[in-house]
């Protein structure tokens, strides 16, 4: 009798994903598993990561209902992962391991490890690729070296072909007779003590199923425009659906096989579903990135950045950005955006990141530390990418040059100040002229900081520092 044990992590679903397709298939019995490895060297959680755990306790819930639903129900254990999943192939006498593979590099040292370790015991383990449309060491130049330039490595993507074969949602899943015992959900104590997250997750609606509906929404009702809306930070123009793909509650290749379905019944939404299937591109992007240089996490794509002299005594300025307390209203709508939902629209993410990293030169890594920790989709390759982006560092990086004016982002993609309003409420009576930069027309209001920099003199600042980078090669 062939039993299986299908480790989750971050595939948080039943359709279409592959290490439960072949689990179903090739055994008779299985036991989903969800390990806590907090403490140890996680893939999942690299480390604290408070709005990410909420987001984890509501989509471990959702499996286990669909799980229940199936006949099956989600065990859970807690420490190193090796040594819970040697336990239970003992306890439940489990004959094959599946899980779907991870990339970060924590992720890929443990699951080799584990992998070699529960062969030799006589296990079968098959891992499979389930976050992404492609494995990425697939899609290399002509040279063998990484593409460092999405266009063209989304390109060469595009020219290999997408493969939108899903797998079914199975119809059960067999328990074994006799189950192990394990962990609550509640028990994870991923909810913090003091109930912050309550305001947060009333913007969200956790799980695979919500995930579904919520990219049929999109396409119906915002992708023929998702090129135009993308940038506009006050409308719903994007999909929203980032921390589900973290968490695997929904595939890249079906957001790719339903908006193809979705194409062929509406051809005239082309351009602006392309354009948001080259978004997802950017994902596999950065996943690229992480896996062929896994160094970037913490150190410069750039080695020019190397000795780049960031600013070291930058403590009470962070905190101001941290807080949405800089005096620069775009700015701090993003930030509260942030803190009130675990999210932010990607527009403000670039000005608020350019701000850090340009005008206060504080380090991209303080700022992506405080995104891991508030973002409900802190990703660790996307983050790395983003920030690395921005700070001109990275790949296809924004040029040392390019600082973003927040005062003239704001005028370009938040006209009507609608955006500035719901998270900065203080500057509500501004008209829509005026909300950009309210210090212009106001000599000192008590709830609202004047702007902490100067934008010009920090402008010339960054610019003479980065330039003397750009002239060492
Ligand atoms: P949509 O516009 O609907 O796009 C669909 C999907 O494509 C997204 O869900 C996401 O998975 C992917 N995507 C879109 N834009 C990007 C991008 N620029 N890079 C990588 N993937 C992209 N995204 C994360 O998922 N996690 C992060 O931790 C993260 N940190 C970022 C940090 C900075 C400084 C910046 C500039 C960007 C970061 N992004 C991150 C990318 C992007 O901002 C979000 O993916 C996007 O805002 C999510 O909203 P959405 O689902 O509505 O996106």
């Amino acid at each position: 009798m062939n039993k299986a044990l299908i480790w989750f992590r971050q595939d948080l679903r039943l359709a279409d994903n592959p290490a439960v397709d072949a689990a179903v298939k090739e055994c008779d019995t299985v036991l989903p598993v969800f390990i806590d490895e907090t403490g140890g060297n996680s893939g999942l959680l690299q480390k604290e990561s408070s709005a990410s755990h909420v987001w984890l306790h509501h989509a471990l819930l959702a499996l286990d209902t669909k799980l229940q639903d199936k006949g099956s129900a989600l065990l859970i254990r807690r420490g190193v992962a090796l040594q819970c999943l040697s336990e239970l192939v003992k306890e439940a006498g489990i004959t094959h391991v599946y899980w779907n593979r991870r990339y970060d590099p924590a992720g890929i040292s443990t699951d080799t490890a584990i992998k070699k370790a529960l062969t030799e015991t006589g296990c079968k383990v098959r891992s499979f690729n389930g976050s992404l449309l492609d494995e990425p060491w697939t899609v290399l130049k002509q040279d063998d070296t990484p593409y460092k330039v999405f266009t063209a490595f989304w390109k060469a993507r595009l020219k290999r072909g997408i493969d939108t074969q899903l797998f079914p949602e199975p119809a059960t899943l067999p328990a074994a007779d006799k189950q192990p015992q394990g962990l609550s959900i509640e028990q994870l104590n991923y909810l913090p003590d003091i109930r912050w997250d309550q305001g947060m997750m009333e913007h969200w609606t956790v799980g695979e199923d919500a995930a579904q509906e919520k990219l049929a929404d999109f396409l119906e009702q915002q992708g023929a425009e998702y090129k135009t809306l993308r940038d506009l930070p006050a409308q719903t123009g994007t999909s929203r659906l980032s921390p589900h793909l973290h968490f695997g509650e929904i595939s890249p290749r079906r957001i790719y096989y339903q908006a193809e379905a979705y194409l062929a019944e509406h051809p005239g939404a082309e351009t602006g579903i392309r354009c948001f299937l080259s978004e997802v591109g950017w994902r596999e992007f950065a996943y690229s990135l992480l896996y062929h240089f896994p160094e970037t996490v913490s150190e410069p794509l750039d080695q020019r950045f190397t000795g780049f002299e960031w600013r070291d005594d930058y403590a009470s300025d962070l905190k101001r950005w941290q807080r949405g307390m800089t005096g620069f209203p775009i700015i701090d709508a993003g930030m509260r955006e942030l803190w009130a939902t675990g999210w932010m629209h990607n527009r403000v993410r670039m000005i608020v990141a350019s701000l850090l990293t340009k005008n206060l030169l504080i380090h991209w890594r303080e700022g992506e530390k405080w995104f891991h920790d508030t973002l409900l989709d802190a990703d660790l390759a996307s983050n790395t990418m983003g920030w690395q982006w921005v700070a001109g560092s990275g790949a296809d990086a924004a040029p040392y040059f390019r600082i973003f004016n927040p005062v003239l982002q704001s005028e370009k993609f938040d006209p009507s100040g609608d955006y500035i309003r719901r998270w900065v409420p203080e500057l509500k009576d501004f008209s829509n002229k005026q909300i950009h930069q309210p210090y212009q027309y106001v000599d000192k209001f008590k709830d609202y900081p004047a702007p902490m920099v100067d934008l010009k003199a920090s402008r010339a600042r960054a610019l003479e520092r980065f330039a003397a980078i750009k002239s060492d090669k």
